[in-house]
């Protein structure tokens, strides 16, 4: 299966990525959005990861030009699908807007365009029956600052066709990502299952008053040699975001002092710490304290 027209749909946070990294890589690519002022802060984005690919990937300015040039964007879904092998879908993480996207995508892309869905905790036998291809249909995740942080996990369902798991992991690859192909299906991929578990166990110990969370992170990187602890990692996702997340996705068997913690974070984004985004979070940002060497002593 040829895999080189590439269509990624909503160019957000997440698509203008995956977007700017396929065309970094080769591939032709258009990004659809809903509106003109929509594609607009799309590029606005792109022309941003400039600076990221320049420090990050070395990346020339020919290189730069380059991708560029393999862009294009649109606000018409029809003529932004036509002679797509694969749409990769970025909208946002809600069911009724997935919803109404798959079925309009559905009636004008041709039966042959692979979809493949970026949702951070949907599974894909949970989307693709708002599809007329569940053969064809399988998730692709990202993770933020695909460039450097490039693992692309790949889920499939029992009626994803074989075939089209191996273009997309070979795709995968073309665009520098190294992907992880999970044997079934899993809220949160690999990464999640294993971050989620790892954050509320660090934001209970905080919450419960056993210790700091500079304490916490400390004990994590010294112990298991790790670059950064939990409160690094949440500053990174950023703490209104991650206040989101957690409250949206709380379950019953939450360690206990999780919501006190829950509570501390709420007063700290009240209080105009965003994390890693605005330079205070857990840490101070340029030069955080968990990068010198004093930390972990
Ligand atoms: P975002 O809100 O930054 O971007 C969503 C984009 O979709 C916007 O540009 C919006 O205008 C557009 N949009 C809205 N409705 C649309 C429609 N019907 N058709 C086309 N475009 C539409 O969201 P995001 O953070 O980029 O997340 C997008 C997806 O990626 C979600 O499924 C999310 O779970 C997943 N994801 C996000 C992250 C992250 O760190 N932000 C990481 C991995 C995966």
């Amino acid at each position: 299966m040829k895999m080189k027209n590439v269509l990624v749909a909503g160019g957000g946070t997440l698509g203008s990525q995956i977007a700017y990294q396929s065309a970094y890589f080769g591939k032709q690519v258009t990004v659809y959005d809903v509106s003109d002022a929509a594609i607009t802060a799309a590029e606005k984005k792109i022309d941003g990861w400039d600076a990221s690919y320049r420090t990050d990937m070395h990346a020339t300015d020919d290189q730069i030009n380059a991708a560029h040039a393999n862009l294009t964007f649109s606000t018409d879904l029809a003529e932004a699908v036509n002679g797509k092998d694969i749409v990769i879908e970025a909208v946002p993480e809600n069911l009724d807007i997935k919803k109404s996207f798959y079925k309009e995508l559905s009636a004008v892309a041709a039966p042959e365009t692979i979809f493949a869905s970026n949702s951070s905790t949907m599974t894909t036998s949970e989307l693709n029956g708002f599809t007329d291809r569940p053969d064809k249909f399988l998730n692709l995740h990202f993770a933020n600052q695909i460039w450097v942080q490039n693992t692309a996990e790949i889920m499939v369902s029992d009626k994803t066709d074989p075939d089209v798991e191996k273009a997309v992991v070979a795709f995968a690859r073309e665009i520098g990502m190294v992907p992880i192909v999970m044997q079934k299906e899993q809220h949160g991929y690999v990464l999640n299952a294993l971050l989620g578990p790892f954050t509320n166990a660090a934001l209970a110990l905080w919450g419960n008053g056993v210790a700091d969370p500079q304490t916490i992170d400390k004990t994590w990187m010294i112990a298991t040699g790790a670059p950064r602890g939990a409160f690094a990692i949440m500053d990174e996702i950023g703490l209104p975001s991650l206040h989101t997340i957690l409250s949206n996705g709380r379950t019953d068997d939450v360690p206990d002092g999780f919501d006190a913690g829950l509570d501390k974070i709420q007063q700290m984004v009240d209080e105009g710490y965003k994390g890693q985004e605005n330079g205070k979070g857990f840490y101070n940002y340029p030069n955080p304290a968990y990068e010198s060497k004093d930390f972990l002593k």
